[in-house]
């Protein structure tokens, strides 16, 4: 017998569900409710029409309601909101704001994907600026056309998560003048404060006045007031400080909410009502790392969450795996790729871990497009678990933190990073590859072959005027180096070592890490056993200082940069 499916909203989530129902039940009626106008857009190129990438508004929409009656006889209804949920007689109440009219539709199976709405603060003096969000493609084009009617002088972007920073992208690519405004001392919280580093310099480096550790506190005819007392003249203001779910249906309809605020569902996404589903940004579901519910806002889980439910209606079994949360962005030349935990989350949880931090070549170095690949692998101790990884670079990041997401899923140990089969040509990569790479240093790592200090140390060092010993060749440290260190290249380390005291710890760096690395080897097989190599070396040393020495005049700690 053929059933009755409603889906509230026709995006992601919604419009992925409706197809695979109809894939499912030729004969099941498929109805999906959006509130705005289009179904079947694609949010995360939404950014891109600012630069006119994308050039029409009218290509962001992917599918017209007309396509998903013809193709799949889904019947697809715009401007048509969801308003209530009768649990107990299996209808819902929706308002067609085109009519103006109300009716209820029954359903056998209801699935929810809402969404999630932009959060709004009620900031001082909001209504005396022109503000946006960017949502949907109503949004975007409001927003383009504003912005080419006006001509603004600046234009803020309020929040560095991901939608802000591909806004501002945008925005810059555009041609306009953009402030990057972000409460948090850093843009992209996903990374660890000294990866985001290479992207706090890329930014500035694109013009950007990114100011961080400072937020938004009133509004005035074009001028954006901060709390540090500064203000921005600035005609547009685009507000992305993050997302809430969507659940007041949910709510309405006395479905469970978890703790993060967002819909409780089942491993099957069912709710805590047998006839009701829920996917995408407006559930929480449960992060395998953590062992606790998160909401994870991504396009790729709420599409999957979606055919699973279609499965799971039509008996199929599905496997929940859980999740551990892998995005991928692009801030202007760089990529930017993490999956799983951060450090900052392992502090919070409380989770013994240890980390690596490689600055490789993406491809072999003499090819003429070899970019340098900043990457950090991190895992639990003793067991050497993969718990996270982050990777920026001008190349495919997104290979190695997808390899890096794959392996996680299956439970690897930073042991069995070392002899992962990745393919290569050196177009594409290097014969050992970075995540290979990756593994063998974290190897050495966990079974106690050498010690490491951060970059993040190394200011703290130079002020307490310890032994730092730069082990590359005499023409690469007189272009620069780290004030107070010592200079003895590897390759004349074993004629020289004599010179470097037993009784202190040694920090040793060379460009990278890799010299290093062996110049602690050689020092402790000579007897030295306080040596630490410095991960990411005197490039990442340049990469972690630029940014803070750049906006605070501090004093550098480094007598050049040298980002070569
Ligand atoms: P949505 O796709 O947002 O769809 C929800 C729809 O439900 C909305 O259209 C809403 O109008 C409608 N709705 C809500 N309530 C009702 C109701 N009561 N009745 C009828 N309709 C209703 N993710 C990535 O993984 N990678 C990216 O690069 C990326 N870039 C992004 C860029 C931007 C600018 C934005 C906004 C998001 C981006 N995302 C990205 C996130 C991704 O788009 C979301 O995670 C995903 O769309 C969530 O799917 P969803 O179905 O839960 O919600």
């Amino acid at each position: 017998m053929s059933k009755k499916y409603l889906i509230v909203g026709g995006v992601a989530g919604g419009a992925s569900a409706a197809a695979r129902l109809r894939r499912l039940g030729e004969e099941d009626q498929i109805i999906m409710f959006e509130k705005g106008p289009n179904v079947s857009f694609s949010n995360c190129c939404l950014p891109y029409h600012l630069s006119g990438q994308i050039k029409n508004a009218e290509d962001l929409v992917l599918m017209e309601p007309a396509t998903f009656k013809g193709q799949y006889n889904i019947d697809a209804r715009v401007n048509s909101e969801v308003i209530s949920i009768d649990r107990e007689n299996k209808e819902v109440e929706v308002k067609n704001f085109e009519s103006g009219e109300t009716y209820k539709e029954s359903y056998d199976k209801l699935i929810l994907s809402p969404g999630a709405r932009a959060l709004m603060p009620p900031i001082m003096g909001i209504e005396k600026a022109n503000i946006f969000i960017v949502k949907n493609v109503v949004d975007i084009d409001k927003l383009n056309k504003f912005i080419h009617n006006t001509n603004p002088s600046r234009i803020t972007v309020v929040g560095g998560g991901f939608i802000g920073i591909e806004v501002m992208e945008n925005l810059v690519e555009a041609g306009h003048e953009v402030s990057l405004v972000q409460a948090l001392p850093q843009v992209l919280d996903q990374f660890d404060y000294e990866m985001v580093q290479i992207l706090h310099k890329e930014i500035m480096d694109n013009g950007v006045e990114l100011i961080v550790n400072d937020k938004v506190t009133a509004f005035d005819t074009n001028k954006v007031i901060l709390e540090s007392g500064k203000e921005i003249v600035s005609e547009v203001v685009v507000m992305s400080i993050g997302i809430a779910p969507e659940t007041a249906l949910a709510e309405q309809a006395g479905l469970t909410l978890g703790k993060t605020g967002a819909i409780k569902v089942d491993p099957n996404f069912l709710t805590n009502d047998p006839d009701i589903y829920a996917v995408g940004d407006a559930i929480e579901v449960y992060n395998v790392l953590t062992q606790d519910n998160f909401k994870l806002s991504l396009a790729g889980p709420a599409l999957k969450q979606a055919r699973s439910v279609a499965d799971h209606i039509h008996g199929k079994p599905i496997q929940n795996t859980g999740y551990i949360g892998s995005s991928v962005v692009k801030v202007f030349d760089y990529n930017a790729a993490s999956t799983g935990l951060n450090e900052k989350a392992l502090v919070n949880l409380n989770i013994d871990y240890d980390w690596v931090e490689i600055i490789p070549k993406d491809k072999v170095g003499i090819m003429p497009d070899a970019e340098m690949l900043g990457f950090k692998v991190i895992f639990e101790k003793p067991t050497g678990r993969v718990l996270g990884a982050q990777a920026i670079g001008r190349g495919n990041v997104d290979k190695r933190v997808d390899v890096i997401a794959t392996a996680i899923k299956f439970g690897a140990t930073v042991d069995h990073l070392r002899d992962l089969e990745l393919c290569y040509a050196p177009p594409f990569g290097t014969g050992k590859d970075a995540v290979n790479f990756a593994g063998y240093v974290a190897s050495n790592l966990l079974h106690g072959a050498f010690k490491q200090v951060s970059m993040r140390e190394v200011r703290d060092l130079v002020e307490k005027d310890v032994y730092i010993l730069d082990v590359r060749e005499m023409a690469e440290y007189e272009v620069a180096h780290i004030k107070n260190a010592k200079i003895i290249p590897l390759s004349q380390l074993r004629d020289r070592y004599e010179e470097i005291p037993k009784d202190v710890p040694v920090y040793v760096h060379c460009r990278s890490g890799q010299r290093s690395y062996n110049a602690v080897l050689t020092l402790q097989s000579k007897g030295y056993t306080q040596v630490f190599n410095i991960s990411g070396g005197f490039l990442g040393v340049c990469c972690y200082e630029y940014f803070n020495d750049k906006t605070t005049g501090r004093e550098p700690i480094v007598t050049e940069y040298d980002f070569d």
